[in-house]
């Protein structure tokens, strides 16, 4: 009796993940960018700020620009049942009220069911959902859901911890000032244990720095 090749570390079916870009207008969003900033009573003709609103165009469309990957996952042969959690993932979004950045992590998690993924794709997950005009609460629960949809594990968790920039520059000001969310799914929600364990691992450390760093 031939035994078949083990496939345990083979990829298997892996999904192209391909963000859903709107056609970018570089040209006409720059045109924009100088009128807004003129409007704004910002100059755009010296030779400092001449380049201002193309770089200032090609930023928002980086920002708004996920890059597409591979979704790869692997059949779960060593019957793994415990967490599998990757903690600090960066996030990177835009607000949709104000269009300001706001910056932070990301802890996510799963009960793993038949199917395991490489650990790097939960970032590239946060990343799909976060370079785009967003919300916190709705990223958050993005993230989660499309986890449970796509990989089919037995429970999802997703607590992101970041600061907002229409938070820290306007309005209140309150520079420091983080933002918690968390989406629990399936065992992670149900399960006491489950929750527990997960929510103790993805508590954000004071020590973490939640995000909107300048260099
Ligand atoms: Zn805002």
């Amino acid at each position: 009796m031939t035994t078949p090749a083990p496939t345990r570390f083979a990829p298997v079916t892996p999904l192209h993940v391909v963000p859903p870009l709107e056609e970018i207008d570089l040209a006409g969003a720059e045109r924009a960018a100088a009128d807004f900033l003129n409007a704004l009573g910002v100059a755009t003709d010296t030779p400092a700020t001449t380049d201002t609103p193309a770089r200032m165009a090609r930023a928002y469309a980086e920002m708004l620009s996920p890059r597409s990957f591979d979704l790869t996952t692997f059949p779960n042969d060593e019957d793994y049942d415990e967490l599998v959690l990757v903690r600090a993932i960066p996030v990177q979004s835009v607000c949709e009220h104000h269009m300001l950045p706001f910056l932070g992590t990301a802890h996510v998690g799963y009960l793993p069911g038949q199917r395991i993924l490489g650990l790097s794709k939960l970032a590239r997950v946060v990343e799909l959902f976060g370079r785009r005009p967003q919300v916190q609460e709705r990223l958050t629960v993005q993230v989660a859901d499309w986890l449970h949809s796509h990989l089919r594990p037995r429970g999802v968790g997703v607590v992101i911890e970041a600061e907002h920039l229409c938070m820290t520059m306007r309005g209140v000001r309150a520079g420091g000032a983080s933002t918690i969310t968390s989406a629990l799914l399936g065992a992670l929600r149900e399960d006491p244990r489950s929750r527990t364990e997960f929510l103790s691992l993805a508590t954000p450390t004071p020590s973490t720095p939640a995000g909107g760093r300048h260099g």
